[in-house]
């Protein structure tokens, strides 16, 4: 197995995590309700896409 030589340094070890941070999704208004959802997906609380096309009305189980 591949070992570390040497001790990462705090400084390079924070310079690695520079770039772990998480971005917002982004998010869009439905056209039929005004949730907001992720684009290009159907509308999780109306189940509309592309206009006013019903694909699948989803309801708490
Ligand atoms: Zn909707």
């Amino acid at each position: 197995m591949a070992v570390p030589k040497k001790k990462v340094s705090r400084s390079r070890r924070d310079k690695r995590r520079s770039h772990h941070s998480l971005k917002s999704a982004n998010l869009v208004e439905c056209d039929n309700c005004g949730e907001l959802k992720l684009p290009h997906h159907i509308c999780p609380a109306c189940g509309y896409y592309s206009g006013r096309e019903v694909v699948e009305p989803e309801d708490g189980v």
